[in-house]
């Protein structure tokens, strides 16, 4: 196919952007763990950066992987948290995944459901009716992530799987991060059926187009905005739908990861943390040879050839951070070797 995408990526600097975020875009995506909360509490700043996005008229919706709770169970814990949000917010990886299943089988068929009540529930949204074993004649399985799921699950799966039944994932991330540790996550449980039958399962979440269509679908954002943790999530997932994001680090990214990230993992946008919604992001300015500004930062090559920080401070270390990078990125994508970076990224004490 020769279609091309826009010449300007979205991942390109932008040097005319003169409104807060919140005013720019019409729909916050917004990743929820390490974005809103982390395990059972809010993030700082997070409820009161929402609500003033939401009262200056942005549209928020709530975009998760995680395909066991219920869109009105992710809502009712929001709600607790002091983000108030009705379930019709939440878009999940089980929302997706029912998509692509009722795109693949007849109107009114059972689906295996090897997954919580989530996938169950999203199944039903779809016209089709959840079943647990392939004694019931299912046309297709789909499988989310559930802490109560086990062998005999998995086993009923791989059954299917054998037998031709078209086999949905809602995601595949391989761990969950849980208040005793990291855990297995729905990637970890895919790869044992994967393992047993040898087939690869068709995938919906992020960082896959199926869960930013079903975002878009279910909000009607005209111009959204990405606003997410990780790099090969929710970043990547902003990259392949062509739309703008907002790396906030209040979650699992740090900012060394930033400088070498390739292409698809680079946000348009840095912020330590949802306030950066409200906020005018700072312009980046080419300066020329190899020489960026952000937000009161200049970066430039020394002598020794290594990046640094020359004249002044600006007043938020994340715009340095952004300057860094521009340098960093224009030099990888010219082809260029690119500059040593470590010792600047230590001067903005992040
Ligand atoms: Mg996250």
């Amino acid at each position: 196919m020769a279609a091309e995408q826009s010449e300007q990526s979205p991942q390109s600097p932008r040097t005319e952007q003169a409104q807060p975020l919140h005013l720019a875009y019409d729909t916050a995506l917004l990743d929820l763990d390490g974005v809103v909360y982390a395990g059972p509490a809010a993030i700082p700043h997070a409820v009161e950066a929402l609500d003033a996005a939401r009262a200056a008229g942005m549209h928020l919706a709530y975009v998760t992987n995680n395909a066991s709770r219920t869109p009105q169970a992710v809502a009712a814990h929001l709600t607790e948290l002091g983000v108030a949000a009705a379930p019709g917010d939440v878009i999940t990886s089980a929302q997706a995944a029912a998509r692509i299943v009722a795109e693949r089988i007849p109107a009114g068929s059972a689906v295996l459901v090897v997954g919580g009540e989530g996938l169950r529930e999203a199944v039903r949204e779809r016209g089709l009716v959840p079943v647990a074993s392939l004694d019931e004649n299912p046309a297709a399985v789909v499988q989310g992530y559930d802490p109560t799921i086990g062998w005999p699950q998995l086993a009923e799966a791989s059954y299917a799987v054998q037998r031709g039944l078209p086999w949905i994932a809602s995601n595949t991330d391989l761990t969950i991060p849980t208040a005793r540790g990291t855990a297995p996550g729905n990637g970890t449980l895919v790869a044992a059926v994967r393992t047993a039958t040898g087939v690869e399962p068709e995938v919906a979440g992020k960082p896959l187009p199926p869960m930013h269509r079903e975002t878009v679908i279910r909000t009607g954002a005209k111009r959204p905005l990405v606003v997410g943790d990780r790099l090969d999530t929710d970043i990547e997932g902003a990259f392949n739908g062509g739309v703008d994001s907002l790396l906030v680090f209040t979650g699992v990214t740090r900012p060394e990861q930033l400088p070498e990230a390739e292409p698809k993992y680079r946000p348009t946008y840095l912020a330590a943390d949802l306030r950066g919604l409200l906020a005018v992001p700072p312009a980046v300015e080419e300066l020329g040879e190899g020489a960026f500004r952000c937000g009161g930062w200049t970066v430039a090559a020394r002598e020794d050839g290594r990046l640094g920080f020359a004249g002044g401070r600006g007043a938020d270390p994340y715009a340095g951070l952004r300057a860094l990078c521009a340098a960093t990125w224009s030099a990888a994508d010219a082809g260029r070797p690119v500059p040593e970076w470590h010792k600047a990224l230590a001067e903005l004490g992040l």
